[in-house]
């Protein structure tokens, strides 16, 4: 933090265990705590860390965070639920007044359960519930008007639908039907993995994954939900993506990025192996 009266005010009440959310860009992307703090401002670490801005100034009120968790909540939200104005823009480093926060907590068991109302409320697009209807769509109506070669081309972000009150990212079928049939209906993983003959398309029965996974729509520029970020997986490799152990599932990972790493700079979609990984709540 840099060098303003408010940010030592803010820095000198900190203390270990509060909580702490972090802001980029619209979006509360990270609830964590803190674990402590240098013993007093630090320039010289800071310089070393983070260097300097024009004016020479450097981000001396240091402190540490433990358990971090993704989530997603957006400003809006945030501003009406704390009762800021619609426009305030968390910028730097603030804090919710003691008071204000007291007030808001009744009816929540702690912070963290606070967090969890407001992340929830807003947009989750939850591959596990809504997963069985996108499959089967996929199947339906089969592949023989599917047309597998298209040029890359970054697609603008649809807009999500509210099912049972979440806001929900589509997904479009056609998508995965064109990832499913240009892989031959093999899995990415392993093309001699075993699977069965569909009853509904006569076809190798295999599924649809989005390696990005959909709620994290909001991190990126384009849409999410586009060849380049869907893979075609066997049955058992899709259920180990998501149910397997972290060593599974970071193998897994590692393959398909590796596979796709350029597919998705092509469609628009630039981000690192750790960031995924880290959806899949995979920390290095
Ligand atoms: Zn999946
Ligand atoms: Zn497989």
């Amino acid at each position: 933090m840099q060098n303003l009266a408010s940010n030592l005010r803010n820095w000198n009440n900190l203390k270990e265990g509060d909580s702490i959310l972090a802001y980029s860009r619209g979006e509360f992307l990270y609830l964590g705590k803190i674990l402590c703090k240098t013993p007093k401002p630090n320039q010289l670490l800071a310089r070393e860390v983070w260097g300097t801005n024009e004016k020479g100034e450097t981000w001396e009120y240091i402190f540490f965070i433990k358990d971090l968790t993704k989530i997603n909540i957006d400003r809006r939200k945030f501003n009406s639920f704390f009762d800021y104005g619609e426009n305030n823009n968390p910028f730097g480093f603030g804090l919710v007044k003691k008071e204000k926060l007291e007030r808001k907590l009744k009816g929540f068991k702690s912070i963290d359960d606070l967090i969890y109302y407001l992340n929830n409320d807003y947009v989750i697009s939850d591959e596990e519930l809504e997963d069985n209807s996108y499959q089967t769509a996929i199947e339906e109506k089969g592949f023989t008007n599917i047309e597998v070669d298209i040029t890359p081309d970054p697609q603008p972000i649809k807009k999500p639908t509210t099912i049972r009150g979440q806001k929900v990212w589509k997904r479009d079928p056609v998508v995965a039907k064109r990832v499913l049939k240009k892989a031959d209906f093999k899995c990415e993983i392993n093309s001699d993995h075993i699977t069965f003959i569909s009853n509904f398309t006569n076809a190798p029965y295999m599924e649809a994954h989005h390696l990005i996974p959909m709620k994290y729509q909001n991190e990126f520029p384009n849409s999410i939900d586009v060849d380049g970020n869907v893979v075609c997986l066997c049955p058992n490799c899709h259920r180990k993506i998501h149910h397997g152990t972290n060593d599974d599932k970071k193998e897994l990972i590692q393959k398909l990025y590796s596979k796709r790493f350029q597919m998705l700079q092509d469609w628009g979609l630039d981000t690192s192996l750790e960031n995924i990984l880290s959806y899949y709540n995979i920390v290095e």
